[in-house]
């Protein structure tokens, strides 16, 4: 189901659409340090996408909210769809690439497909099978899914058991993911409610 897919420019741009109306939101609260209004202030980002999703390089602003207060200026980013973290490669891509790189026959063959290298990639993997396997999204995902996905082929496992067709399986997973995806708002997936 996701040989072969393609992260086209309109799935980006409905990823920027939903970090748009998560910003709106985010906006409409106050600092949680001083109570201060919350003013813009992106990041600059240079992403990269790999060969899986070359559109996502246009991204050139993490969306960001700093307290507007003198003396504090709180940082408030909220959650993302694109952005997953620190990572340089978009969400999608660390999604897509890591499905790959598990069915791939050997790690040279992944890396032809999705231009990743494969140290990149096992990373990533460990990350899935690791760290990922106790954050607050993938307990709460386990509990829906019964039997809870195997962790051992993680993000696949979770994927094959989202509805929808691959691209929309995507979108859910960094639905899923975006709680993660910051550190300076906690409880953000309320931002999140409804939109995918
Ligand atoms: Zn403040």
């Amino acid at each position: 189901m996701f040989g072969g897919i393609e992260l086209g420019i309109e799935f980006f741009e409905g990823l920027v659409a939903l970090d748009a109306a998560i910003l709106e939101r985010a906006a409409a609260e106050r600092c949680r340090d001083c109570g201060g209004p919350l003013h813009r202030g992106d990041y600059p980002r240079k992403p990269r996408g790999g060969l899986l999703g070359l559109g996502a390089e246009a991204f050139d602003r993490r969306f960001s909210l700093c307290c507007g207060r003198e003396g504090c200026r709180h940082r408030a980013t909220p959650p993302s769809f694109r952005f997953l973290g620190r990572r340089v490669y978009v969400g999608a891509v660390v999604i897509l690439a890591s499905v790959v790189a598990l069915a791939a026959q050997s790690a040279r063959a992944a890396e032809r497909a999705t231009g990743i290298a494969s140290r990149t990639s096992r990373r990533w993997l460990r990350w899935w099978r690791g760290p990922f396997t106790t954050s607050a999204p993938f307990v709460e995902l386990s509990g829906r899914l019964v039997p809870a996905p195997a962790r051992c082929s993680l993000p696949t496992s979770v994927l094959e058991r989202l509805p929808g067709e691959a691209t929309a399986r995507v979108r859910r997973l960094l639905a899923w993911l975006a709680p993660v995806t910051t550190a300076s708002s906690p409880g953000g997936s309320r931002f999140l409610r409804g939109l995918v």
